[in-house]
Parts: C-alpha cells; structure tokens; sequence
C-alpha cells in the first residue's frame, strides 16, 4: 500500500474512534510522525492534505523542514523528542510547538529563546506518568506545579499534556491519569497515542494523537 493510501486509513480511523468515543467532529487532531523518513516519503503524505507533523530530533528536522515548509506555508511542525538546552535556539527557530517541555532549565531557555527571536510556540509539558527512570517528562505529583511555573513564572504559552506510556503496559490507565491531571491543572489538550494505541488514546479524551509508523511503515 502506498504511504497517502495508509494516511487515509489513519485518517479513517481517528474518525471511527472518536465517532465511537463521542467526541465532537474535529475534536482530535493527527500528527504524523516522520521521523527517519525523509523529504520524498512526507511530500505526499502534505500533498493528501495532511499540515502538522512530528520530528523528534532538532538537527534531522532542520535537515529536512526547512525546504519543506517553504513550499507549504501552513505546515505545523512540532518537536516530540527531548530537547537540549544548546539546541533549543534551533528549535524555536523551526518548529512550532514543542511538546516535550519536562524541566525547568529546559522551560527557561526556552522562554528566553523565544523573546530573543520574537517568535511564540505553543508548549506541552510531558508527563512520565509511568514514573520510568529512563523516561523524560515531569513526575504527575509535579505536574500542576510545574504548569503553574511554565505559565505564570515564564509566560509560556501551556497547551496541554502530552505523554508516552510504558512500552509494556495498558495504556489506559496513564491516558487516564494524563486527561485527569490536565483537568486539575486547567489545561484542554491531550497529546497521546501512538500507531499501537491511538483508538485507546482517543477514547481517552485525546486531542491529539502522534502516528508514525502506521502511516509510514515500520522505521528500520
Ligand atoms: C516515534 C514516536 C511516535 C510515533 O510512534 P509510532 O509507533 O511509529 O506511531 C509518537 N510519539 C513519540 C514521542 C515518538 O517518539
């Protein structure tokens, strides 16, 4: 199958999942993750109408975005892998939300870059709702907290939450705890579900889900 034929099913589906899910039309948006994949495999995946997608490292972005966005001006690129802070000027040059906020050294330069460049991206805090060790993203028992610290300290423009649950667990119970925190928190969007657990997510509350590899193919 090809990769527009594959987005359309994805596409088909959100619409399934969020009909069943009785959410409203529009009410979740696909990001379509092409990280690994290059210029030739995204073009016409823009060219089917699809506008925002995910990278999740800053320099494979500006290797392809750039070129890509030019031809396309209503493109939104958003950053869903972690961020260092001697990247992060980088970063608010090219994208347009980042989704991985998790610290507050990252939350401040962050806030410092986009006075300097004048530019404003919309923000997620991710959540390590599985509290791995590995894993980036904010403690939950942190995370009102560290909305707060984002928004009111640093006049960041908070989203929602966006999270990743462990490989090897239900993930229902961490999209339910994400939609819960965000809810104390006063945030509306949810950025979670990936190729394995978008239906789930979206059941979920998700606002937006971010598939890769269903639409692309397996990464090698
Ligand atoms: C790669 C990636 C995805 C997409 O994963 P698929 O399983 O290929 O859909 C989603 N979110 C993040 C943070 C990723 O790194």
């Amino acid at each position: 199958m090809e990769i527009e034929q594959r987005w359309g099913e994805v596409i088909s589906r959100i619409r399934e999942a969020s009909k069943a899910a009785r959410r409203e039309e529009g009410a979740v948006r696909l990001v379509a993750v092409s990280k690994t994949y290059d210029a030739d495999d995204i073009r016409p995946v823009i060219a089917a109408g699809q506008r925002v997608f995910g990278e999740n490292r800053v320099q494979e972005a500006q290797a392809k975005w750039p070129a890509l966005k030019a031809g396309t001006p209503d493109l939104e690129l958003h950053l869903i892998g972690p961020l260092q802070s001697n990247k992060a000027a980088d970063a608010v040059a090219l994208f347009d939300v980042i989704e991985t906020v998790d610290r507050e050294k990252i939350a401040r330069v962050l806030a410092d870059e986009m006075k300097r460049q004048g530019r404003t991206l919309r923000v997620y805090v991710q959540v390590n709702t599985g509290l791995e060790p590995q894993k980036a993203g904010i403690d939950p028992r942190d995370a009102a907290r560290f909305v707060a610290f984002c928004r009111d300290d640093l006049g960041l423009v908070v989203e929602g939450l966006m999270c990743i649950p462990p490989v090897d667990e239900n993930p229902g119970p961490h999209f339910a705890l994400l939609a819960r925190l965000a809810g104390e928190c006063g945030l509306s969007k949810l950025s979670m579900g990936m190729s394995g657990d978008f239906e789930t997510a979206i059941a979920f509350g998700a606002t937006s889900v971010r598939v890769g590899s269903a639409i692309f193919g397996p990464r090698s």
